[in-house]
């Protein structure tokens, strides 16, 4: 049984989270003489000293709301008792005016991975049958069960085969801004190196969203050869079962190219790390987060690319990231992604407080800053070496800004057209999530989620709070659990059971 415990981040802080499973009763005494002056539930925050109305709430030593009443030392600090802080205006920000050192290199760390022509190294060896349209998906997903069946036990080094299937490609405003966003997104997935760089393409015929749209000869000059595009529309298909067949076909040329391919040696530099949170709770910011922050660290220090994202989840902590920028190139595209997403909310009449879900709310998070500052913690403490809009592929090593909306499909998609190849996701509320083409490593932030869910979650960071593990130990285990995933040599809990979410593009532009 553990004891009374509540932990803090920052000594300038006057809330703390409480630890215990279940919450603490009114009247129990912590070893610092503390006593609750009324119940508090688990993972939400008690006064550290008494917080007059109108005073600032601190945590992660920043301003995360303000009393609205008089706060006794000992009390539950909820959502009725504080009021919001406005979002840090983009106008005056620090401009990469706190860059940090370059960390040590870490040399020596290497995986098996598949090494595609264009240098990107997959972790997976999957054929990826990409779809132009919403049309042709059911037809897809007809033939892939047939060629998983049929064709594939005939190749056995690729693993799986895949529709990338999605509600884009017709019944569009294909001219709309924004409308490059879906479409570049669905072009770098099927670029993606775990799906062997050479896309092969199931089109309808008659839609907006045509083969040679999705896939121009300039980013893929091996798609001009007939051989790698099907058009169900055709006129040489006479029937269903023909352009199954021809689906098919198409397939098996592909399933025997990839089939040639092993597993090599490669260094830790050839990953490229997406980073995501999704169910947060209170725990998150100071047990998971932290931990993957820590592992993102090593993985920059050994050459890496690690992407975080989720732009309403970085929006109340910009200040602490442009100063953080390489430069201040890069820290203006920060404000730039910033910027175009609070016009994108406004445009629908709401702000980034509308991200908080009523689960994070519940697991301690009273607010979007809240949430925020716990979020970035995944970001480690690496200079932010480059930002990338949603969709786009990444062009550089170091630690990545890729702009996505924190929706956890959304994000997903959007990290593995930025070439993703592996995914940590942390979790506090718990959720099943996982994704068809790229492992994903759930870690948890409480160790009651991660012993209710042992066959879900990965690895448990709940044992930060409790004392019982470090930030450094839990983040060298993830580091570790990432090589090994990649090598093949470790199968995550998500891949076990086969969970994969559906493609979810993000198109802000409007329907027709
Ligand atoms: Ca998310």
């Amino acid at each position: 049984m553990l004891k009374p415990l509540y932990i803090t981040v920052d000594p300038r802080d006057n809330v703390a989270i409480l630890v215990n499973e279940g919450g603490l009763p009114a009247g129990t005494v912590f070893d610092s003489g503390l006593t609750l002056v009324e119940d508090v539930p688990e993972a939400h925050k008690v006064a550290l000293i008494d917080i007059p109305e109108g005073a600032p709430i601190l945590r992660y030593g920043s301003v995360i709301g303000f009393a609205n009443c008089d706060i006794a030392r000992g009390s539950w600090v909820h959502e009725e008792r504080m009021s919001m802080p406005a979002a840090p205006s983009l106008d005056d920000l620090p401009l990469a005016t706190a860059i940090p050192a370059a960390l040590p290199p870490l040399e020596g760390y290497t995986f098996e991975g598949f090494v595609n022509d264009d240098g990107s190294v997959g972790t997976k060896n999957i054929l990826g049958i990409t779809t132009t349209v919403q049309c042709v998906a059911a037809t897809v997903d007809y033939a892939v069960t047939r060629i998983k069946r049929e064709i594939l036990p005939r190749y056995p080094n690729v693993d799986d085969v895949i529709a990338l299937t999605h509600n884009y490609g017709c019944g569009i405003a294909i001219e709309a801004p924004g409308s490059e966003i879906p479409i570049r997104t669905l072009r770098n997935i099927s670029l993606n190196p775990n799906l062997g760089g050479a896309p092969m393409v199931v089109s309808l015929g008659c839609e907006k969203l045509q083969p040679v749209r999705l896939l121009p000869s300039n980013t893929l000059p091996i798609l001009n050869a007939s051989p790698y595009v099907v058009r169900l529309q055709d006129e040489e298909h006479h029937s269903f079962e023909d352009m199954v067949i021809a689906i098919m076909e198409l397939a098996e040329t592909r399933l025997a190219e990839l089939d040639k391919r092993k597993r090599v040696t490669c260094p830790a530099s050839s990953l490229v790390v997406g980073l995501q949170c999704g169910g947060s709770d209170a725990f998150s910011g100071v047990t998971a987060n932290p931990a993957v922050g820590y592992a993102s660290d090593l993985l920059v220090r050994a050459g890496a690319t690690v992407m975080f994202s989720e732009v309403t989840e970085v929006r109340d902590a910009i200040h602490l990231l442009t100063a953080r920028a390489t430069n201040e190139q890069v820290a203006r595209d920060l404000v730039c992604e910033m910027a175009w997403y609070d016009n994108y909310l406004g445009r629908g009449d709401v702000d980034r407080s509308a991200n908080t879900s009523p689960g994070n709310k519940r697991g301690g998070l009273t607010n979007i800053v809240e949430k925020a500052l716990g979020s970035v913690a995944k970001a480690g403490t690496a200079a932010i070496s480059g930002v990338i809009g949603p969709g786009e592929r990444v062009r550089t090593k170091g630690l990545i800004f890729a702009a996505t909306p924190a929706s956890d499909f959304i994000c997903g998609t959007l990290q593995l057209a930025a070439a993703m190849n592996m995914h940590v996701f942390t979790t506090g509320r718990g959720t099943p999530y996982g994704l068809s083409m790229v492992p994903v490593i759930k870690v948890a932030s409480r160790s009651t989620l991660a012993g209710r869910w042992s066959d879900l979650i990965d690895i448990n960071a709940g044992t930060i709070a409790t004392g019982e593990a470090t930030i450094e130990e839990v983040g060298m285990q993830i580091f570790q659990m990432i090589l090994d995933v990649a090598s093949g040599r470790h199968e995550t809990w998500a891949d076990h059971w086969g969970l994969s979410n559906d493609l979810a593009l993000f198109n802000p532009s409007p329907v027709t």
